[in-house]
């Protein structure tokens, strides 16, 4: 059975000692509430949830999985207590805003509990996660009443929430567009037509479902800049606020899928369902993008958390599983085999999945750190940081939470491949986080075009500035100079280059997230190495931040040399060729 538990001393060690919130939330007023020691209390209870009520569903929500009947959705009933806890503890609500029901606690210590829920539940948490998105996207775009109406109910989790955005012909390219929104006399809209793919669209684990849905209001321009964002709520709240009759939304089908299973995937039907629109027609896509970045972050955290989960496992596994003798002779003379982790390259795959969940442990800590901040102190700078970060926390989190379950099953050989051991669902269940919420190639484009060629790469300057100011133990100091000069010396290329050749961006792109997301894990490993305090656990932290450093970070090199190689090997094959 999939066990997980909650790596606290780890994430408290990150919290108190590498990014030491006391200090900076003893400066917040929004914090003055919080201390270390509530802060501990915070990651306790849920650990407990995610361990003891959670993690002990996953697997029966994915064998059982969701059914449909006449546009009716079960969700797994070992799912119903589950969600009922997660939303009754007001996990939901943990970094809402306070005037409707949230607990306003940062978002930094927001990531390390959502990193729990999603490494003991993927299939569940997907229930919770768009509930949290959708109350800050009403929070910064709705109207009071709205705020009023809809941001009680998703903090407690008594109404859930739905992104959609997905059509059949538009997925990436949302101008694509064709559910329509009509204008209505008093100031609703009629909204009809189909999206596919929508998690959450339909199910019996909340009283209501409140639907954000883009649409192209009549005459309204075609592309990104005609599309508006309306609340499509399942059941129209009467006067009281309470679930009223039944809106014209629907869900026609659920998808049969790889992997979160228990999770309902939906494509849902509008007839003249009634919406309320969010902020100014014609605005909708950047008033969604707000759900959209929170969305990405938490995809990336989908990732940490099913490396975490596949960590612990493989990691037991290779202590227990005897098989073969070390190189140097026996470690287990007694029994008739050595465990697997004598052996190097058994090894090689834990302490790479280590490095590489600990290391996005912190940098995820550091893109809720950029959001507090933006939040709170209104200082620009802190949100085009977030804003630079929120596509590699996307797109390189799950990369390598794919990857890293991926190594996991492998230390299990055999059998990793068989259901019983549940690691092969974690890699089913980790395989959809590089894919939606904006497909990773295109969370790359977003990291190269829009946040570093658009400003000439400034902000990024800017934070390697930050980064190379900070002290680090000796023995990484040369090697992370090197680290940030490939970086800024590739990004200058890039800004020199790309104004001739229109290809090079999209070609380079990948690499260039992948480039960006080494280096800031060496700068965080280094730090980590250097906060580590002097005892066993430190002294794995040290010995993670040198494996870091000496098996990870010179994949760097060849990510340059690609990059600077451009677009002609990329472009040059004919299409017929393919
Ligand atoms: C299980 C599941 C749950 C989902 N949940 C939701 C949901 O709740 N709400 C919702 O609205 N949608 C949801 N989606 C849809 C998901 O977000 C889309 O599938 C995803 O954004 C990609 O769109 P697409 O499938 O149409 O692929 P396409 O847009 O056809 O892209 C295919 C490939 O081409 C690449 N590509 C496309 N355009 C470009 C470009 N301009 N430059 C470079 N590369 C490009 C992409 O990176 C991708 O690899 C879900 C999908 C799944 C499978």
């Amino acid at each position: 059975m999939l066990k997980y538990q909650a790596p606290q001393q780890d994430m408290e060690f990150l919290l108190f000692d590498l990014f030491q919130v006391n200090r900076e939330w003893a400066e917040a007023p929004a914090f003055a509430d919080l201390d270390a020691d509530l802060a501990r209390a915070v990651l306790s209870e849920a650990g407990k949830l995610a361990s003891a009520v959670m993690a002990p569903v996953n697997q029966e929500g994915d064998r059982v999985g969701c059914r449909w009947s006449d546009g009716v959705v079960e969700a797994p009933a070992a799912f119903k207590p589950a969600y009922r806890q997660l939303a009754e503890g007001g996990w939901l609500g943990l970094s809402g805003s306070p005037a409707h029901g949230g607990q306003g606690m940062p978002k930094l210590l927001g990531c390390l509990v959502e990193e729990m829920f999603w490494g003991a539940n993927t299939g569940l948490y997907l229930y919770g996660t768009l509930s949290v998105g959708a109350a800050i996207c009403i929070e910064a775009h709705g109207s009071d009443a709205q705020k009023r109406l809809y941001l009680p109910k998703l903090y407690s989790g008594e109404w859930s929430a739905a992104m959609d955005l997905t059509e059949p012909q538009a997925g990436t390219d949302l101008g694509l567009l064709r559910t329509r929104a009509a204008p209505a006399d008093d100031g609703t809209y009629r909204i009809s037509g189909s999206k596919i793919f929508i998690t959450s669209g339909e199910h019996d684990l909340s009283q209501n479902i409140v639907h954000l849905v883009i649409a192209r209001v009549e005459g309204a321009p075609k592309g990104t800049g005609g599309i508006s964002l309306f609340i499509v709520p399942k059941f129209i709240p009467d006067e009281n606020g309470l679930p009223g009759v039944r809106n014209g939304v629907a869900s026609g089908a659920i998808e049969h899928k790889m992997g979160v299973g228990g999770s309902a995937t939906n494509l849902m039907n509008y007839e003249d369902a009634v919406g309320y629109r969010v902020g100014e027609e014609n605005a909708g896509l950047a008033c969604m993008f707000t759900m959209m970045n929170h969305e990405r972050l938490a995809v990336g955290l989908q990732g940490l958390g099913a490396g975490e989960l596949a960590y612990q496992q493989a990691a037991e596994y290779a202590k227990e599983r005897l098989q073969g003798r070390a190189p140097g002779g026996p470690q287990n003379p007694d029994a008739e085999a050595d465990p697997l982790l004598v052996h190097p390259d058994v090894r090689r795959m834990l302490l790479t999945i280590r490095a590489y969940t600990e290391g996005g442990r912190a940098f995820a800590m550091l893109v809720g750190r950029s959001l507090d901040r933006a939040k709170h102190s209104g200082d620009p700078y802190s949100q085009a940081l977030a804003d630079l970060l929120t596509p590699i926390a996307k797109a390189y989190l799950s990369d390598r939470g794919f990857e890293s379950a991926v190594l996991a099953q492998q230390v299990f050989g055999g059998h990793g491949y068989i259901k019983e051991w549940g690691m092969e669902q974690i890699v089913r269940d980790v395989r959809i986080a590089p894919i939606y919420e904006g497909a990773n190639g295109v969370q790359a484009l977003d990291l190269i075009g829009r946040k570093v060629l658009r400003d000439g790469g400034g902000a990024l300057r800017r934070f390697v500035a930050e980064m190379a100011a900070d002290e680090v133990p000796k023995e990484y100091g040369e090697p992370l100079r090197s680290a940030f000069d490939r970086l800024l010396g590739v990004t200058d290329w890039l800004v020199a280059k790309a104004p001739e050749d229109p290809n090079l961006p999209g070609a380079a792109s990948t690499d260039y997230l992948e480039l960006a997301g080494l280096t800031i894990y060496a700068w965080l490993w280094a730090r980590m190495a250097a906060a580590a305090p002097d005892d066993a656990f430190g002294q794995a932290k040290r010995r993670t931040a040198r494996f870091f450093f000496q098996k990870l970070l010179p994949k760097a090199e060849a990510l340059t040399s690609s990059i600077r190689a451009g677009a002609g090997a990329v472009m040059d094959m004919p299409e017929q060729a393919f």
